[in-house]
């Protein structure tokens, strides 16, 4: 009998490993808020509220319990609410729509960009009707979306622009931090994303005090004194103790988000003479690579391949909004929007995260690049 050397598989996404790396700071920071026993908001959650808007170059930080209340909140302080529609992109994960459904409006699917996954400004303008009341792209992967156009048309147009940051933290547009493009910005910390809680979270920055003022009482049952609604408001609060882990994860960051674009570019260097199609980095945008995501139209043996190799992936995302059963009633059919549908059948996310080592990276790269060879 033969035996075969199999290498240590490689997950998709390593989180014991980053959280033993944190573990002696999350100890410390966690012990402190046991110790004040701020455990709705607090003085952890407004130091990170802080120190995040700084991040983000951003005014006001709000902090949520999650980023789908975030974006929630977002479109009640766009005044959408029944009957209106709201433009965005059928290509990513279901909550950017939740936050336009919650508030009893339409969401409104334009087609992505073929190279970058993001919604297509050129197709913008002609979705828009009298009913439209805000334009909510999303900086997917952490790429992000062309801000100039989309702001033009806004603009010419007199609608807020809403971007879904969920996936792209610290990303940049011409050199510029993103956050402060459009009148707010809605960021998760679910524990997968660029920036994770240990448990749900979720931010919206703003350079705008009264939405930031009107964000925090929706925030809090609508109260800005205890007990007295000024409207009907949400228990939406982030734990204290979501921000004292927030506080200790945020200073690594920028090294964090460096170490996700140099193995983007390994894998560039060592994919590149494959058949696959590889992430694009458009002339304007720096990514934080949230996710690095290949496609070819063989995609599902592929992945059979990785997997069968040890190499975790995954796919983000396998069928796209305007084709979800919820959605059924927005009377969207297949063939609407041909981009979407054929990322949602060519696509593969491999590893991408700080802990993944070198001889991981090449690892990786060797498993797929074996897939064209046999
Ligand atoms: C993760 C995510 C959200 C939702 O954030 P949660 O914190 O999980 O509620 C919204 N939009 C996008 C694009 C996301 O990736």
């Amino acid at each position: 009998m033969k035996i075969y050397f199999m290498p240590d598989p490689i997950p998709y996404f390593d989180l014991p490993a980053q959280i033993r790396a944190l573990r002696p700071e999350l100890d410390v920071a966690l012990a402190r808020t046991l110790d004040n026993c701020s455990f709705c908001l607090g003085q952890d959650v407004v130091q990170f509220e802080k120190d995040f808007a700084a991040f983000c170059g951003a005014g006001h930080c709000v902090c949520f319990n999650s980023g789908t209340s975030a974006l929630h909140v977002a479109m009640l302080l766009m005044g959408v609410g029944p009957g209106d529609e709201v433009i965005t992109t059928p290509y990513t994960f279901v909550a950017t729509s939740w936050a336009i459904s919650y508030a009893g409006a339409k969401p409104v699917y334009v087609d992505i960009d073929d190279a970058t996954f993001n919604l297509n400004p050129d197709l913008l303008e002609r979705a828009i009707t009298p009913r439209t009341k805000a334009v909510l792209p999303v900086h997917l992967y952490g790429q992000p979306f062309d801000l100039e156009p989309v702001l033009e048309i806004c603009g010419k147009h007199r609608l807020p622009l809403v971007e879904d940051a969920a996936q792209a933290h610290g990303a940049k547009y011409r050199g510029r931090t993103i956050g402060t493009f459009g009148a707010v910005s809605c960021f998760s910390f679910y524990p997968g994303k660029n920036l994770g809680a240990c448990g749900e979270g979720g931010a919206l920055v703003t350079n705008d005090a009264a939405l930031a003022a009107r964000a925090r009482s929706l925030r809090e049952h609508g109260s800005t004194v205890r007990y007295y609604h000024d409207e009907v408001g949400y228990n939406y609060r982030m734990e204290g103790f979501q921000g004292a882990v927030l506080g200790v994860k945020l200073k690594h960051l920028d090294s964090w988000t460096r170490r996700r674009q140099t193995i983007a570019q390994t894998y560039h260097q060592l994919l590149t003479d494959t058949p696959l199609q590889l992430p694009r980095e458009a002339g304007f945008a720096e990514s934080v690579y949230h996710l690095y995501v290949v496609r070819h139209p063989r995609r599902d043996e592929l992945k059979k391949h990785l997997e069968s190799n040890g190499v975790g992936c995954a796919l983000h995302y396998p069928l796209p909004l305007h084709l979800q059963k919820c959605y059924k009633g927005l009377g969207y059919r297949p063939g609407d929007f041909p981009l979407a549908e054929k990322a949602a059948r060519e696509c593969l996310s491999l590893p991408v995260y700080p802990e993944l080592t070198d001889a991981q990276v090449y690892r990786v790269a060797e498993v797929v690049a074996g897939f064209f060879k046999s």
